[in-house]
């Protein structure tokens, strides 16, 4: 029997609207996609707030006098929840080599820094992806991963959306806690060749080579139930193996067409992409009966 395959938009749908904004998760939402990915950072005032980066990003990020920021941008974590207001993030800044990306982005001039309370409560139903954006390697940059994932919680929680989330993390300490503190929550374990290789750091204890080198039975020992490889590193064996331990398997991030038919030709169990309207003709496509 073939397994469906999920589709996760990326930061919301990145290539189509403004990443990480409430406008864009409604946008990317109304496609009629399974859920929504998303990255959260705590603020100065200890709120959860949706954003990638440790710091304004200045491919993205305009004051209140419509001025690009030029880098060294604040860091989210020095900022006020309320101060991010000031910021408009609806638009990317033309002639940027990050504006190349995503050519058919459109604009939503005057989105905002939303906090994590607010885009759950933006779809009653709705399945959130939440990213803990934290850095082992720089503390202090970032909130530890714990400390984020309890915050996460309490607004998963109080928004009535705990059954909806899945929380993830390349630094594995905080989904960690939260599989001793909140059995319920539904984790995935990200990986990227960068934190394989380095371990010691995001894993904080275990590495490959107790395990033989094997990332899922890493991910495995963990407890599950999702692994969340780039898929630049998976490969139809590690698909298999993965499946063999109990694990769902969701590549990130896949916009080549070509990409997205050979994973689902694998038996991936999702995809998370910056394209999920394209994604979703090919799951379509893909799901149909021979003709
Ligand atoms: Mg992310």
């Amino acid at each position: 029997m073939k397994r469906p395959c999920a589709i996760i938009g990326h930061r919301g749908a990145r290539g189509l609207f403004p990443e990480n904004t409430l406008e864009g998760f409604a946008a990317a939402l109304a496609l009629g996609i399974d859920a929504v990915e998303l990255d959260v950072a705590l603020t100065a005032d200890d709120v959860v707030v949706v954003t990638h980066d440790p710091a304004l990003n200045p491919n993205l990020t305009r004051d209140t006098h419509g001025a690009w920021l030029e880098a060294p941008t604040p860091s989210l974590r020095l900022l006020r929840a309320a101060d991010l207001s000031a910021y408009d993030v609806g638009r990317l800044r033309p002639g940027t080599a990050y504006s190349a990306l995503y050519p058919n982005q459109s604009p939503r001039d005057g989105a905002c820094i939303p906090t994590l309370d607010a885009v759950l409560r933006l779809d009653r139903l709705a399945q959130f992806v939440i990213e803990l954006k934290t850095l082992p390697g720089e503390p202090g940059r970032t909130a530890s991963g714990p400390e984020l994932a309890e915050a996460v919680l309490a607004t998963a929680d109080a928004t009535d959306a705990t059954p909806r989330v899945t929380v993830e993390g390349f630094d594995w300490r905080g989904p960690r806690h939260l599989h001793r503190t909140r059995p319920d929550v539904r984790l995935a374990w990200l990986t990227r060749a960068e934190t394989v290789r380095d371990a010691a750091t995001w894993w904080d204890g275990p590495v490959p080579a107790d395990f033989g080198g094997s990332v899922p039975r890493a991910v495995a020992a963990e407890g599950g139930p999702v692994w969340a490889p780039d898929h630049n590193d998976l490969t139809h064996a590690l698909v298999d193996e993965a499946h063999a331990l109990g694990l769902q398997v969701i590549p990130w991030t896949v916009n080549d067409p070509a990409d997205m038919r050979r994973l689902i030709g694998w038996g991936v169990d999702g995809l998370v992409t910056d394209r999920p309207d394209r994604a979703r003709a090919i799951v379509a496509d893909a799901s149909a009966p021979y003709r």
